[in-house]
């Protein structure tokens, strides 16, 4: 027994090996690099000083006092897990003081939290859509969404990004579906633009489909109390789903989904994700309640952050790099080929730079980036140094002739 068990480990190994040459040969290999400290600005990447430019703590609240206040007390409080499912016993009073104040501040009936975004998302999507149903969705939605429409068994029907007359065509190739689910993120997470919510909504209304957005990216830095895009545009009646995650610029950890009663009623109910998984640690959702409280109180951190990762945006794009937009904190400088785009973070790490390259299968093939993101708390020297390093490292590789 103990032979074969060694021979099936060997196999395995063997054919892990294989797999993982070919991913190395087309240049794609991923590995951790340890972060030591707190995730502020500045940080220590493996032992050396490095700006951080590739994190979601947008808003700078990761490390905030009050955050690190709120879940300290919290683990006295109620201990450091819900070890529950939220349907068993692990539904505690830090998780109803959330949902009461996530309802409130996106103005809707009810909220739910989820342990992650990504639980969230195959969550609610394999909920609301099965077998005989279409989920209408934009290509370049998160995996997460990609996968929630995996799961969910229901057609699946892709529009092109952002592109109203292809969704217009989708939407009415899937008439006479039981149910057609539109899903869309509100910022895209890896080209930092903006969907045409509204545009989307009207689209959907007319096609007799429900509207699902994804505000992992722009809860907490736009809209009237950082509620989301759906707020700022004034559709929070309109959107039927709308969910968020609490460990990007909420500084937190987990996700919700806040919409009707019912649609909240019939999650706790279908959502194997939320079901089958155990309840978020009350630390989590402690930290999460007083993040919405600095974002109400504090909306210059989410105005400050836009003002500078646009003024950044600019500077790239006059040196000559190739950025799509300055639509929001996320900014996408194109480079194509995965190498170049490894060689030019490298490059930046060696300036003292940590930005993330992101590459297929992340992007389509030919769109290989950087993508920065900004925080609140990056100073306006930490930026002006950010932009004179990355057009500096770009030249130097030839990544744009234009680049001084
Ligand atoms: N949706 C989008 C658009 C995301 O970018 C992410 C995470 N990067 C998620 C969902 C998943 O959220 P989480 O990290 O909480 O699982």
């Amino acid at each position: 027994m103990k032979a074969r068990d060694k021979r099936e480990r060997t196999g395995l190994g063997r054919a892990l090996a294989a797999e993982l040459e070919t991913v190395s040969e087309s240049g794609l290999t991923r590995r951790l690099r340890r972060v030591e400290g707190r995730q502020g600005p500045e940080v220590t990447l493996e032992g050396r000083p490095v700006m951080l430019l590739c994190s979601n703590n947008y808003l700078g609240l990761a490390d905030h006092p009050e955050l690190v206040r709120a879940a300290a007390a919290a683990t006295e409080r109620y201990g450091t897990s819900a070890v529950s499912s939220r349907l068993v016993s692990g539904h505690m009073s830090a998780h109803q003081s959330l949902e009461e104040r996530l309802a409130g501040w996106k103005r809707q009936e009810a909220a739910l939290v989820f342990s992650t975004g990504y639980q969230a998302n195959i969550g609610v999507i394999s909920s609301l859509a099965g077998p005989g149903d279409v989920v209408v969705s934009d290509e370049l939605n998160h995996a997460s969404i990609i996968d929630g429409c995996r799961l969910s068994r229901a057609g699946v029907s892709v529009y092109a990004h952002n592109d109203m007359d292809s969704l217009a065509h989708r939407l009415e190739e899937a008439r006479g579906a039981r149910r057609v689910l539109v899903v869309t993120e509100a910022v895209f997470s890896m080209d930092g633009d903006r969907a045409p919510l509204a545009d989307i909504s009207r689209l959907a209304k007319a096609g007799g489909a429900w509207l699902m957005v994804d505000e992992a990216h722009s809860a907490g830095v736009f809209g009237p109390r950082g509620a989301g895009l759906v707020a700022e545009l004034g559709l929070e009646r309109e959107v039927e789903v709308q969910m968020g995650t609490l460990g990007k610029a909420l500084g937190s950890f987990g996700a919700y989904v806040a919409g009707s009663r019912e649609l909240i009623d019939t999650l706790v109910n279908k959502a194997r994700s939320f079901i089958f998984t155990t309840g978020l640690p009350p630390a989590a959702a402690a930290a999460a309640e007083a993040a919405i409280d600095l974002v109400e109180r504090e909306p210059e951190r989410a105005t400050g952050l836009l003002r500078r990762a646009r003024a950044l945006g600019l500077r790239l794009k006059e040196a000559g790099l190739d950025l799509p937009q300055l639509d929001s904190q996320i900014l996408p400088v194109i480079v194509g080929g995965a190498d170049d785009a490894v060689r030019l973070a490298e490059e930046l790490l060696e300036r003292g730079l940590y930005v993330a390259a992101i590459r297929p299968p992340t992007v389509p093939a030919g769109s290989s980036r950087l993508r920065l993101s900004l925080m609140a708390t990056h100073t306006d020297e930490q930026i002006e140094r950010a932009a004179a390093e990355i057009i500096g490292a770009a030249s130097k590789l030839g990544i744009s002739e234009r680049a001084a």
